[in-house]
């Protein structure tokens, strides 16, 4: 064999390897045993009972957008086919209370431009009037998709003092974060604390620092005792939780995300689910767990 045909081949079989190594690490690689995160429920409902008042009677959601991914990229070792994500917006209804605002979604501009191929205007629209009546409107993280819907609204001045955001949802400049205008950003007096927050009767946030450094997840408790936990995008697809599997190390690279602190919650968040399993959990964007919920009542399809 010709020298330069040897090297060639032995060139060939080197990038080769590397790039099956590259896949497997990226795309197919797992973690190693979950650390600890605290998620206790007697402490979650011991929170949603701090604040003394009425609790919500229900949750509605609004379906604003949707889009695809290959499953591949939502969790380690999974197939290539497509995954339908949903970009909704809750709202947290009480009894003669003003509703509070749990995610903002985002508007058709940035929808579009982040490969959503679904929008519908009018849900949208309820969004931003119900965030104009709001007692609180929180997001789950700084990622457009979540907060973008409140960064981009006309009525800045109805709407941000409103908006109960942590430091990090407010400052973070990680890849997807949406940024309120500066002299907006000053406005807003940041939320501080560890751990839980009572937000109100029934209401309580979880700092959940991982997906994003602003991430945080939300427990709702009614006033009939049903129970909610919001993971926001702690875990896109229940199937995580299930599995207590991390996205690919290409998706935490992409989105610059903690997978330690991330892979812990998701175990923790599996332990809670197993313990209780009247408890309902919402992934971030989980189309067949949107669909369940909206069969099974416990999430109202529109805004009031
Ligand atoms: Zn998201």
């Amino acid at each position: 064999m010709r020298a330069w045909l040897r090297i060639t081949l032995w060139i060939l079989a080197a990038i080769a390897v590397a790039a099956g190594v590259a896949y497997w690490w990226l795309i197919l690689a797992g973690d190693g045993e979950p650390g600890q995160f605290r998620l206790d429920i007697a402490e979650l409902r011991a929170a949603a009972n701090e604040v003394a008042g009425g609790k919500p009677v229900e949750v509605r959601v609004e379906h604003v957008a949707s889009g695809e991914m290959p499953l591949a990229f939502t969790r380690s070792a999974a197939g290539w086919e497509a995954s339908v994500f949903p970009f909704q917006s809750y709202q947290v209804v009480r009894d003669g209370r003003p509703s509070i605002i749990l995610e903002t979604a985002y508007d058709e501009e940035a929808a579009k431009q982040s490969g959503a191929t679904f929008f519908d205007r009018e849900a949208f629209g309820r969004v931003l009037s119900a965030m104009a009546q709001a007692e609180a409107i929180v997001v789950t993280h700084e990622h457009l998709d979540h907060m973008g819907g409140l960064v981009t609204a006309k009525d800045l001045d109805t709407i941000l003092p409103r908006a109960v955001l942590n430091k990090e949802q407010l400052t973070s400049d990680v890849p997807f974060a949406a940024k309120l205008p500066k002299e907006a950003q000053d406005r807003v007096k940041p939320l501080e604390y560890d751990g839980l927050h009572a937000l109100a009767p029934g209401v309580v946030l979880i700092k959940a620092r991982g997906h994003t450094p602003g991430s945080q997840m939300v427990y709702v408790q009614r006033a009939d005792g049903k129970e909610y936990l919001f993971l926001g995008d702690v875990s896109w697809k229940m199937a995580n939780i299930d599995l207590v599997r991390e996205r690919p190390r290409l998706a935490t690279y992409v989105i610059g995300e903690d997978r330690v602190a991330v892979l812990a919650q998701m175990a923790a968040i599996k332990a809670l689910k197993d313990a209780n399993p009247a408890l309902h959990i919402m992934p971030g964007h989980d189309m067949a767990v949107l669909d369940a919920a909206l069969k099974e009542g416990w999430l109202i399809k529109g805004f009031k």
